[in-house]
């Protein structure tokens, strides 16, 4: 077998055998195909996408083509989250305290962000000392010893999605659902997972814009993790607007603890509350999903979740006081953005528009090798369906100085609607058929 018969098969839309994707995520991992011949056959199997035989042969191949974590003994049932991200996502860091907090052992591999979307490891950086880089037995040891550990992916799980994924991203075959799913899944099983929430994002500021390309991206995962004896349950949410009111990295880690310690409310606890009943239900621990959502509302009203979020940073090197307080990094300058329009509600807060201010600010890599400013970002003082009077504050610019709070300012401003008639409040959970 050659390279060469892989790419004539998939430019004439031929089935491969799962030896042909076994040799080509192979071939990827180790350096033994190269990068042109690989890119020709992405570029194939963009046009002519893998079956759904295809994509659990392609997933299974890429877990394996790397070491895997194995993570038997850990007490039982051991779950992972994983959102296909968005702007404002901070969901993890309250999520995973919140479920260790009710009885599930949780052992999550994220990843740092790139354009607007944001990574929960930056998130994380932005809190002094803690951790992010934990090896596979140290992961395994702590979230045995209390329920939780997070840490960044390392190259050596599934190292031919981290050939192939550089590669998508140079050649513009990131948005084929079949190549997203053998991405993400291969990640979870080379990880060891056993239950994964997903969380599959909807709007301007998602990989998916579309409510229908989310819907085909989370059926398509639900049917190769079944494929392959992972449980999976995805879940669409909506990412036109930002999730929650902080966007950029220590201002996230802001509103996670503040939600912790029951100090925000809203969309953003709302999505927590779903995900941790879907988790809940999912593992066997509550008898359904709504049980298991209640169960997670009173782990966040009695404090139990924020006291794990505290044991939790500790373990990984960093300190919460027992009101959900931390040393966080500020911004030097704050600008504060009002209306000066006529009454009305507001119609349109555009996610990507966020995302990107973000990025301008210097809280997002537009390239792979930028440093990032933990401190800035935007935080918002609205939501859609809100009214907005004259006057009223409708957001809040954290920056370096003026002039970058200005361009971000604008940017935001550029994609923001208020509207003479009134709009409805959007739910965060959208619905799936
Ligand atoms: N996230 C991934 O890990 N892979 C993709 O292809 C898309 C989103």
């Amino acid at each position: 077998m050659t390279i060469h018969d892989l790419i004539v098969a998939r430019r004439d839309a031929r089935e491969h055998s799962l030896a042909e994707l076994e040799f080509l995520a192979k071939g990827a991992a180790d350096g033994s195909i190269p990068d042109y011949q690989l890119a020709a056959w992405l570029m194939a199997a963009y046009l002519n996408p893998l079956g759904p035989r295809e994509t659990a042969w392609m997933t299974a191949a890429m877990a394996a083509s790397g070491e895997r974590m194995d993570l038997s003994g850990l007490p039982k049932p051991w779950v992972d989250k994983h959102s296909t991200g968005g702007v404002g996502d901070k969901t993890s860091i309250v999520l995973l305290p919140l479920l260790a907090a009710c009885g599930l052992t949780v052992v999550k591999m994220s990843g740092r962000g790139l354009g607007i979307t944001g990574g929960t490891i930056d998130k994380l950086d932005s809190v002094p000392g803690f951790n992010t880089n934990l090896t596979p037995d140290a992961m395994k040891a702590q979230a045995a010893r209390i329920g939780v550990a997070l840490t960044g992916q390392t190259p050596r799980l599934a190292p031919a999605d981290k050939a192939l994924y550089a590669l998508r991203d140079a050649t513009d075959t990131v948005r084929s659902v079949p190549l997203i799913v053998s991405s993400i899944l291969s990640k979870k099983l080379a990880g060891g997972a056993q239950i994964v929430v997903l969380d599959v994002k909807a709007g301007s500021g998602a990989f998916m814009k579309t409510v229908e390309e989310a819907r085909e991206l989370a059926g398509a995962l639900e049917a190769t993790a079944q494929a392959l004896d992972l449980k999976v349950v995805a879940t669409l949410t909506d990412m036109d607007q930002p999730l929650g009111r902080m966007a950029g990295n220590a201002l996230e880690i802001r509103e996670a603890l503040d939600t912790l310690a029951c100090r925000a409310q809203g969309r953003f606890r709302t999505l927590c509350e779903h995900f941790a009943g879907v988790a809940l239900h999912a593992s066997g621990r509550a008898a359904d999903f709504e049980k298991g959502k209640s169960r997670a509302a009173l782990a966040l009203d009695s404090g139990a979740a924020l006291e794990k979020a505290i044991e939790w940073f500790a373990a990984q090197g960093a300190t919460i006081d027992a009101s959900g307080g931390a040393d966080l990094p500020t911004a030097g300058h704050v600008l504060d953005v009002s209306h000066d329009g006529a009454p009305g509600w507001v119609a349109r807060i555009d996610a990507q528009a966020v995302g990107e201010a973000v990025v301008l600010l210097g809280g997002g890599r537009a390239k792979k090798e930028d440093a990032i400013d933990p401190a800035v970002g935007i935080e918002l003082a609205c939501e859609v369906g809100d009214r907005a009077e004259p006057g009223q504050l409708l957001f809040r610019v954290h920056a370096r100085d003026r002039s970058a709070a200005e361009s971000a300012r604008e940017r935001v401003l550029a994609r923001w609607l208020v509207s003479a008639e009134e709009v409805a409040h959007r739910p965060v959970i959208l619905p799936r058929p």
